[in-house]
């Protein structure tokens, strides 16, 4: 490790990067080899790996248990799982989505046959609220979808009074949440239904897989419907199944991930901690923090460049800490809005969500989860340090 003293010594200008080798940190959490070999080894003896084996009916039961909620349903991942709320409540017509957020979101409504009507977000907790949400409700609208990004609970109350007065449908996607509370209830138990996935960038790694779960005994039993094409069994009425069946060495993976959930949390939330006390000071970004009714799982550490108190721009971060060998990403960049199928065919047909805009071009991701120690943590809070108070400086140098 160089501290940076000048600003020739950051790599970009040729200095010596502040890791020798760039660390890909989207996996956050790996559990260890000798455990996950004995749960592979039952699942070879037994000889039984897809439909619903002991590994999975264990872990439907023990998420279930884990977030406080009656029904568990895992699946595939989590577009198939949000597919398959979509069927489960026969949904039709028009969906009220953000488009600050993760294009799969969106897409899988309309692979559900659903027009998604983009909403703007609130700049704060960047989630959808019913204020926002309100004026968008038509005859044709079934449903909204809100999403608890960065793990901040999506107005739940308000949207669900919203929705109730409406009769439409709430449909979370919790993929960030996993672990996280509102008011001391789980994420997991609001909405209709919430959908989770267990890809390697969440909280808990079932190298794929995702899952469904609601209080409402009815919509289990169809979500467990439209999740298996399967016909032999007695069935709820839906319109239209899938294969979403997550397999039993996706399940043994998820089980592990579980099982040492709270040191995976306890660690995220030291590093995000770091990041908090070695960088609220600096002039030209902002943590997104918290709301204070939660509790968070500490799965991301957003910054927002804040443009009016800094010459840099994100994209010039971005750059900057790639030549330091350290991951840091956009987030989300394009908007949903701006990438294909949703992208207006010219300017004078541009949606109108300025504070989605303005996140899409000042939001950035620091690298968090088991692979990034505190160490490493300190240091990119000070290289940050270091970057804000020379940021004259430095943009003068990227632009000449
Ligand atoms: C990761 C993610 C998804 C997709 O989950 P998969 O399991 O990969 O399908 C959906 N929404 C958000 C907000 C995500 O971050």
């Amino acid at each position: 490790m160089t501290s940076k003293r000048q600003i020739s010594d950051l790599s970009i200008f040729g200095g010596t990067p502040i890791i020798n080798k760039q660390v890909h940190y989207g996996q956050l959490y790996f559990p260890n080899w000798h455990d996950t070999q004995k749960l592979f080894q039952g699942i070879f003896e037994r000889r039984y790996f897809a439909n619903h084996g002991p590994l999975v009916r264990e872990l439907d039961k023990i998420i279930a248990e884990y977030l406080g909620v009656r029904h568990a349903v895992c699946v595939t991942n989590e577009t198939i799982a949000l597919m398959v709320a979509a069927k489960a409540l026969d949904l039709r017509g028009e969906i009220i989505v953000p488009a600050f957020t993760y294009p799969s979101t969106v897409q899988a409504m309309n692979w559900s046959g659903l027009v998604p009507i983009f909403c703007d977000v609130d700049p704060y907790t960047h989630t959808l609220t019913a204020e926002l949400i309100s004026p968008l409700i038509n005859e044709k609208t079934s449903a909204v979808l809100g999403v608890h990004t960065w793990g901040n609970p999506c107005d739940p109350e308000n949207i669900q009074k919203l929705c109730q007065t409406n009769k439409i449908a709430i449909i979370y996607d919790a993929s960030d949440a996993f672990g996280c509370n509102y008011k001391n209830i789980k994420i997991g138990n609001f909405g209709n239904v919430e959908c989770f996935s267990f890809h390697s960038s969440k909280l808990i790694n079932g190298i794929e897989g995702g899952c469904l779960t609601t209080n409402d005994d009815e919509l289990a039993a169809r979500i467990r419907t439209v999740r298996n094409f399967h016909v032999s069994e007695s069935f709820s009425k839906v319109p239209l199944r899938i294969n979403g069946k997550m397999s039993e060495a996706q399940a043994a993976l998820v089980l592990l991930g579980l099982k040492n959930v709270e040191n995976n949390l306890d660690h995220n939330r030291s590093i995000f901690e770091t990041y908090q006390n070695h960088c609220e000071h600096i002039q030209g970004i902002k943590l997104i923090k918290p709301i204070v009714e939660s509790a968070n799982n500490y799965q991301n550490a957003v910054v927002e460049v804040v443009h009016d108190q800094t010459p840099l721009s994100r994209d010039q971060l971005l750059s900057i800490f790639e030549a330091e060998h350290v991951e840091v990403k956009r987030y989300f960049f394009p908007g949903v809005h701006n990438i294909v199928p949703y992208k207006p065919i010219s300017p004078s047909h541009a949606y109108k969500l300025p504070v989605t805009d303005n996140l899409c071009n000042s939001c950035m991701q620091l690298p968090i989860g088991s692979q990034i120690s505190i160490e490493l943590a300190l240091k990119i809070s000070k290289t940050l340090d270091f970057i804000f108070k020379n940021s004259h400086k430095i943009v003068k140098k990227i632009e000449n």
